[in-house]
C-alpha cells in the first residue's frame, strides 16, 4: 500500500505515521508512506524523527494548496489519509484566512489530484465540531452539519467537498469525525498540553469562562486506530464518528490535570470566555462500533497520567515550541 500522508509532522499525523510503522513487520515492510506537510509553526519535523530511517518512507516539504507539487506528489499513491489543516480555533477568530485557504482550497487541490491520478481510497479526517453545538443527546452521522467557529466553517467546508467527489465524480471518499484529541506530541497552545506544560513550569492556567463547556476526550492513539479501521473497512461515501467516550467540563479536565501534575486549584485564572464558545460536542459512534469494530480502548485518566509523564520527560520538545504556542488574541 502506498500512503500519501498529508499534515503527518503534525500531532494526529505523526502519531499515525510512527503507529504505521509499529505494525507487525510484515505489513509494516509493505508499506510506502509519504508525508506532504508545510511544516507550519504547528508542523515539527522531530516528530518523524522515530521513522526517518524505514526504508518505506519520505518526507516532502511543501503546501498542500500548490497544486502543481500536489500533481508531482500524488503519482503513484493508492491512499490519501489528509491530515493537514489549521487546526486551532482561538488562532481561527483571531483571523479566518488560512483557514478557508488551507482546510477549504487545500481540500479541494488533493481531491482533484487524488481524482485524476484514480487514487483507490481518499480519508478525510475531521471533527464533531462541525456539527455545532448540543445541549443534550448525541450526534448521528445523519445530523446536518451547522459549524459556528471559522475553524468548523472552514473543516465542514471540506467535508462537504469530499462528499461531494463521492457522489458526483464517485471516488472512495470516506470522512471521519472525531472528538477532543489528546496524547503525546501535542502542540502546547491546545488545552491539555497548554496546562500541562504550564504547570511544569510554575505557571498559572487560563481556564475559560465559566469552565461548564463539555467535550469528549479521545486518546490520539484510539484516534488512529480508528482511522485505519475507516480506511481498511469503511464504506465509500460514509461519516464515522470516532470519539473517546469520556465527556467532562473544563472544570473536570482541569481538576484532573492539576490532580496529575500535583497542582492546586490556586494555579487556575479564570479568564474571559471565548468568543462564540460552543456548550456542548457529543458524537454517537455506534456506527463505527457496527460497521468497523472501534471501539475507544484507553483510559482518561491513565492516558492523562501518561501524557503528563511524557511531558515531564520531553521538556526538549516542548520548551522550544511555547513561544510560537501563543494564540494570537481574538478580542
Ligand atoms: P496540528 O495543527 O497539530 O497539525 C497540522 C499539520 O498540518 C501540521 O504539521 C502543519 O504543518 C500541517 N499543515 C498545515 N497547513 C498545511 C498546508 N497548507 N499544507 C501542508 N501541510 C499543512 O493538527 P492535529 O491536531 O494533528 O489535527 C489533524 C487533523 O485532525 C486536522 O484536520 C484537524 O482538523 C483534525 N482534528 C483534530 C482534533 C484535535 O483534537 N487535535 C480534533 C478533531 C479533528
Amino acid at each position: 500500500m502506498r500512503l500519501l500522508v498529508t499534515g503527518g509532522a503534525g500531532f494526529i499525523g505523526s502519531e499515525f505515521v510512527r503507529s504505521l510503522f509499529s505494525f507487525p513487520e510484515a505489513i509494516s515492510h509493505a508499506l510506502r508512506v509519504t508525508v506532504l506537510d508545510k511544516l507550519t509553526y504547528a508542523g515539527v519535523a522531530a516528530n518523524l524523527d522515530p521513522v526517518a530511517a524505514q526504508p518505506g518512507y519520505s518526507f516532502v516539504h511543501g503546501d498542500i494548496c500548490d497544486a502543481g507539487l500536489v500533481d508531482r506528489v500524488m503519482a503513484g499513491h493508492d491512499v490519501v489519509v489528509h491530515f493537514a489543516a489549521e487546526s486551532h480555533v482561538d488562532r481561527s477568530i483571531a483571523g479566518a484566512g488560512p483557514f478557508v485557504m488551507t482546510n477549504v482550497v487545500g481540500t479541494q487541490v488533493l481531491l482533484d489530484a487524488a481524482r485524476k491520478h484514480r487514487v483507490g481510497r481518499f480519508v478525510h479526517v475531521s471533527t464533531d465540531e462541525v456539527y455545532g453545538s448540543i445541549e443534550n443527546g448525541s450526534w448521528t452521522e445523519e445530523c446536518p452539519v451547522a459549524p459556528n467557529s471559522p475553524y468548523a466553517v472552514s473543516k465542514a467546508g471540506s467535508d462537504l467537498l469530499a462528499l461531494a467527489y463521492h457522489r458526483t465524480h464517485g471516488m472512495n471518499v470516506v470522512v471521519t469525525r472525531c472528538s477532543n484529541n489528546y496524547g503525546r506530541y501535542q502542540f502546547p497552545e491546545k488545552v491539555i498540553p497548554l496546562f500541562v506544560t504550564n504547570l511544569l513550569e510554575g505557571r498559572r492556567v487560563p481556564l475559560y469562562g465559566d469552565g461548564r463547556n463539555v467535550r469528549d476526550w479521545l486518546h490520539v492513539s484510539d484516534h488512529c486506530r480508528g482511522i485505519v479501521l475507516a480506511l481498511l473497512n469503511g464504506r465509500p461515501g460514509q461519516i464515522y464518528h470516532i470519539g473517546g467516550g469520556t465527556e467532562l467540563t473544563n472544570e473536570e479536565l482541569t481538576g484532573l490535570i492539576l490532580d496529575a501534575t500535583g497542582s492546586s486549584w490556586d494555579m487556575v485564572e479564570r479568564v474571559p470566555d471565548r468568543k462564540g464558545h460552543d456548550l456542548r460536542y457529543s458524537l454517537d459512534c455506534r456506527k463505527a462500533a457496527d460497521e468497523l469494530g472501534y471501539t475507544a480502548q484507553v483510559d482518561l485518566e491513565q492516558g492523562l497520567a501518561e501524557t503528563v509523564a511524557w511531558y515531564r520527560e520531553h521538556r526538549s520538545w516542548w520548551e522550544p515550541l511555547k513561544p510560537k504556542a501563543r494564540t494570537p488574541t481574538a478580542k
